[in-house]
């Protein structure tokens, strides 16, 4: 029987908490009291993931820690965790669910936490003791909540910009060649009025900046959906990156090991390559800023029911354990190339 005023507790942190009415409040509360336990055959909302987050951190005090990188605009608490078997280890940090409607995104992210801390498979324990995971997954929290509530498809944060446009595209609002694009407030794409200018973008910031070790993340890896493929970068320009090669040995053995499951097929390449050319997103922030010297996107598969980022219940499962392999993979070439 769950701890009453602890799930109280949580159902608050994932309240917007502008100016909400007593009123409000309580009805948040009565909506939100039943939840469903993760079992990857449905969608969780993000009551359902940080009560769930709270479960995983209570009963593995000893390798798991909570932490969170501040409130997003609304007020919503943005959360994350880290996982570490050993102390001393190099770091692997994991983005998930900064576009809203990328649902598969947080639910693979929490079954890479699941069986980072219960699998008992060689090579997935060997993985998982190998580095300090620190995963946030669910960035975008406020536009996450929009898109259960209201609009399926909605992508960006929940911050008013005008009289008529909301919200701002958080993986283009990173400091790296910020509004090398130009996209109006109303596009999907809106980078936001300057770089970092959103709570959601500046606290990720300075949480890496300030919260973790410098020099100790070796790997970043941003989850999206729905383009299936692994990406480095950059995103602005074709021009490889200084260790292109390298990175691409790491994204080759992630597609690699994926596909021995289920024969699933992800390309793998540098953004600008493979996707339409952008700029401001997490990755390049992360490579050309923090200089984090491996960094990937992975977008997951879509080819849903209703839209490419709608997949069927049925997918969650498969897709979290091909991703796992993947990782492995990924994990395995890392340590080849001497970083970990
Ligand atoms: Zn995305």
């Amino acid at each position: 029987m769950p701890n009453i005023k602890k799930v109280l507790r949580r159902i608050k942190d994932c309240m917007p908490c502008i100016n909400p009415s007593p009123m409000e409040e309580n009805l948040f509360m009565i909506r939100n009291i039943a939840q469903k336990d993760i079992d990857w055959t449905f969608y969780p909302t993000l009551v359902e993931i940080y009560t769930w987050l709270d479960s995983i951190i209570e009963q593995n005090p000893k390798v798991v820690s909570s932490f969170h990188i501040g409130r997003s605009y609304e007020g919503r608490l943005i959360r994350g965790i880290k996982i570490s078997f050993k102390r001393g280890k190099k770091a692997i940090f994991i983005e998930s669910n900064i576009h809203a409607r990328e649902w598969i995104t947080s639910a693979t992210a929490t079954y890479i936490i699941k069986e980072l801390l219960l699998s008992n498979k060689p090579d997935v324990r060997k993985m998982a003791e190998s580095l300090d995971w620190y995963i946030v997954p669910v960035l975008n929290v406020d536009g996450f909540d929009y898109s259960h509530e209201k609009d399926r498809t909605w992508r960006k944060s929940r911050r008013p910009v005008n009289d008529k446009s909301v919200g701002i595209d958080l993986n283009r609002n990173f400091s790296y060649r910020w509004g090398w694009r130009k996209a109006g407030p109303s596009s999907v794409l809106y980078p936001g009025p300057h770089p970092e200018s959103e709570p959601e973008t500046r606290q990720l910031v300075d949480f890496i900046n300030k919260g973790i070790p410098n020099g100790s993340i070796v790997m970043y890896v941003a989850l999206h959906a729905a383009a299936q493929c692994i990406l480095c970068p950059w995103t602005h320009t074709r021009t490889p990156p200084k260790n292109y090669k390298e990175m691409m040995s790491v994204a080759k053995a992630f597609t690699e090991a994926l596909a021995v499951r289920y024969g699933t097929q992800y390309k793998c390449g540098s953004s600008a390559t493979i996707l339409q050319k952008f700029s401001g997103g997490s990755k390049d922030w992360a490579y050309a800023v923090k200089g984090i010297p491996l960094t990937f996107t992975i977008e997951l598969p879509g080819r849903g029911t209703k839209s490419r980022f709608a997949l069927p219940n049925k997918r969650i499962l498969p897709i979290g354990r091909e991703v796992l392999d993947g990782f492995v993979g990924m994990i395995g070439a890392v340590k080849k190339l001497g970083y970990i």
